[in-house]
């Protein structure tokens, strides 16, 4: 057999344990019989200053409001499960995790997936990888005017999400729109707003059997951002007001999760 041939092969087993590993994840977190696992590992993504304190600080009540917002939204569709996740706060991680293709190529970025689900195994330190724990690399950065943070992310394929946070405890509460966001991105929901932000509508709207011009005081949390009575697009203050929609929650798998149980007679 040629080299070229050989390493075919490889890359193929590799991306075949990878699939297996997904479809098996997947299948655990999205039964929704227990508890999410998440971890939630703080990098200091711009090596400044507030952003060490701010990991310093952090604790994993900071997180509480994601579990309340699961709970309720979950709830609305026939799952009962309190908590609805558990937080484990890891300690920072001094390599920050690898960065996406720029431009998006379909090979690239498979092969940054890869990469990525291995960078994020070898900091597991753990000779087995965890099955069905969510890893959330938190990236905080010290809020400057005018600066944009990188895009977040959220990947089904290892249950792996990279969130870019602003390190000001006043900015608690929209990180966790951002966090809860991505989490739900590893569980198979999909974005609902379109280019510029906008939601879509009707699925990236609360209240979606409203009309679309109606303003709205909460937004859909994969849209995450609602027009408000001025008619502005913005991110509410919280995730007191954000909803899970029906779509987004067919995605998921609660709808489906919520009808297994109830025909198992429990
Ligand atoms: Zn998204």
């Amino acid at each position: 057999m040629t080299f070229r041939r050989i390493r075919i092969l490889l890359l193929l087993g590799v991306l075949a344990a990878a699939a297996g590993m997904t479809w098996l994840e997947q299948s655990m977190v999205r039964g929704w019989r227990a508890p999410l696992a998440v971890a939630v590992i703080p990098v200091n993504g711009d090596g400044s200053v507030p952003a060490a304190e701010t990991i310093r600080a952090l604790q994993a009540a900071d997180f509480d409001d994601i579990n309340a917002f699961l709970e309720r939204e979950t709830a609305r569709y026939g799952v009962k499960q309190s908590p609805a996740m558990q937080v484990a706060l890891l300690p920072e991680s001094k390599q920050k995790p690898p960065a996406p293709p720029r431009d998006g190529s379909v090979l690239k970025t498979v092969f940054w997936s890869l990469k990525l689900r291995w960078w994020v195994y070898r900091q597991s330190d753990a000779w087995l990888p965890q099955l069905g724990t969510i890893k959330l690399f938190v990236l905080y950065h010290a809020p400057q005017d005018g600066l944009a943070l990188e895009h977040s992310l959220g990947l089904q394929k290892g249950l792996i999400g990279v969130v870019h946070a602003f390190a000001d405890p006043r900015q608690t509460r929209q990180n966790n729109i951002v966090i809860a966001h991505e989490l739900l991105h590893t569980l198979g929901a999909t974005d609902k707003y379109a280019a510029g932000g906008m939601p879509v509508y009707p699925q990236g709207y609360a209240e979606p059997e409203l009309p679309q011009h109606l303003p709205r005081r909460e937004a859909e949390i994969m849209a995450g951002r609602l027009v408000n009575a001025a008619g502005r697009l913005v991110m509410p203050p919280s995730l007191e007001q954000c909803v899970m929609g029906a779509m987004t929650a067919h995605e998921i798998n609660v709808d489906e999760g919520f009808r297994r149980r109830f025909a198992s007679g429990r």
